[in-house]
């Protein structure tokens, strides 16, 4: 072993000690001539070499990256400037074989001579995990854009948006098209979806939100809209946690949706009348009578049977009661105003909700829808045939608060239309209060 050519107390074994177990290389070099004057134990072992063919042999040789002592000089002035000095490069071993260093080279002065001190790293394990975890982040990425219909990439800082090829072609654009920032995607949104999915987004990037995800309207190429799921999350932050890019997928659920249109459709609508069902006259009176409580507006019920349904059925067959049901149904419905809304609550029983409307003004659209069904001549299989309604009415406030009591009020007010003679209209009685 040689010994440090630097003077040292005798007493420091703990130089020794670093020079027989530390990992790293470790070279004490002479600025001006390259000469290696002094190797640790990895030094010469990560070159596969007897210490003493590295020392005073010239940094160079074991430098692929630095070819003859011109570079190497201005390298050394490089260094001289800084103080310390790193670079990633590679050494070669003995065989001839190469291995990837990051050197560390400092300054050091030591009576009145100059010595560069270089630790040198193997990163071999550290560029192979580098190489690995580049490769799964291509196959992730590879496989979120086989899972999406579209994978974008948003940079914060900069606003800048990577939008994926299949994205792009999901709305018909082509790979060099759509402008790679935040505004291009904010104008393809449908303007009314804008505003609460902006805000998801916000939320998940302020931490209110686990991640982001929206259902909304996006508009193609051609102006039409597509449906659309995305679904995001954070997937980067700096050094302060704060996010600084986010990355989600889009899937194309026009098809779903429309089927979903469909099948809400189903549900909400009768059949045989195309009026929508007692269902859909629960959820809308909850809904009309909240809107006219929170803006202190009136609202009326109308509640009618037809007359004596059940002999139409026996003289002219059951063919005959539904050819009237769906065709009064739809001259009915052709005669109201577009706020009012006609159910068929079942059978041949009708519910007319009418918002921001007063009993007394109940009263006069009744009346004329009264006189608008005895007046229809239905034709059915050669026959002229004609029939009436009775009607009763209740209207919120007055003659109920709530949809139940709304409707129980009107089925007696009904129920009394019957009793006295039919084809008439019956106000329901004042709702008593407990
Ligand atoms: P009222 O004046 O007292 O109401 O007499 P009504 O005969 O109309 O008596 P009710 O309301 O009790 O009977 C209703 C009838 O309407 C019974 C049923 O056969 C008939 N009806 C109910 N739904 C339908 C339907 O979808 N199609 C046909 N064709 N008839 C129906
Ligand atoms: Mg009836
Ligand atoms: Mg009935």
């Amino acid at each position: 072993m040689t010994k440090f050519p630097v003077d040292t107390p005798d007493h420091l074994p703990m130089l020794d000690i670093l020079r027989d177990h530390m990992l790293d290389a470790v070279y004490l070099i002479d600025p001006a001539s390259s000469k290696i004057l002094w190797v640790n134990k990895a030094g010469y072992e990560d070159l596969l070499m007897e210490e003493s063919e590295v020392l005073h042999h010239s940094v160079l040789s074991l430098q692929k990256d630095v070819v003859g002592l011109a570079q190497w000089q201005s390298i050394a002035e490089v260094i001289r400037q800084s103080g310390q000095f790193t670079f990633v490069g590679r050494h070669q071993r003995k065989d001839g074989s190469e291995f990837p260093v990051e050197v560390n080279t400092s300054v050091l002065h030591h009576n009145g001579q100059e010595f560069f001190i270089s630790i040198a790293r193997d990163i071999t394990t550290r560029r192979a995990q580098e190489a690995e975890s580049q490769g799964r982040e291509q196959q992730i990425w590879f496989a979120l854009n086989a899972c999406a219909d579209g994978i974008w990439d948003w940079q914060l800082s900069s606003d800048k948006v990577y939008f994926s090829t299949p994205l792009k072609r999901m709305l018909g654009y082509g790979p060099d098209e759509m402008q790679p920032v935040v505004e291009t995607w904010k104008q393809s949104v449908h303007p009314h979806d804008l505003p609460q999915v902006w805000q998801a987004l916000e939320e998940h990037i302020h931490g209110q939100r686990e991640r982001y995800e929206a259902v909304y309207r996006l508009r193609n190429r051609n102006g039409h809209y597509i449906w659309v799921h995305d679904l995001g999350s954070i997937s980067e932050r700096d050094e302060t946690g704060k996010p600084c890019r986010v990355t989600g997928m889009v899937k194309d659920i026009t098809d779903y949706k429309q089927q979903e249109f469909k099948l809400l459709e189903l549900a909400a609508y009768d059949e045989l009348t195309r009026l929508r069902n007692r269902r859909e006259c629960s959820r809308i009176l909850d809904k009309q009578l909240e809107f006219a409580r929170r803006h202190d507006q009136p609202l009326s019920i109308c509640l009618f049977d037809f007359d004596h349904f059940k002999a139409i059925n026996d003289q002219y067959g059951h063919l005959a009661g539904d050819h009237i049901l769906s065709e009064a149904a739809a001259r009915l419905s052709a005669g109201l105003r577009r706020s009012d809304y006609l159910f068929r609550w079942g059978g041949e029983e009708f519910v007319l909700i009418s918002v921001n409307t007063d009993l007394q003004a109940m009263k006069a659209i009744t009346e004329k829808l009264r006189g608008q069904l005895e007046q229809i001549e239905f034709n059915y299989d050669g026959h002229q045939l004609q029939i009436t309604g009775s009607f009763g009415l209740a209207s919120y406030p007055a003659q109920g608060n709530s949809r139940s009591a709304l409707l129980l009020a009107a089925d007696s007010a009904l129920y009394r239309a019957k009793s006295l003679g039919r084809n008439c209209i019956q106000v329901a009685d004042v709702e008593p209060i407990f």
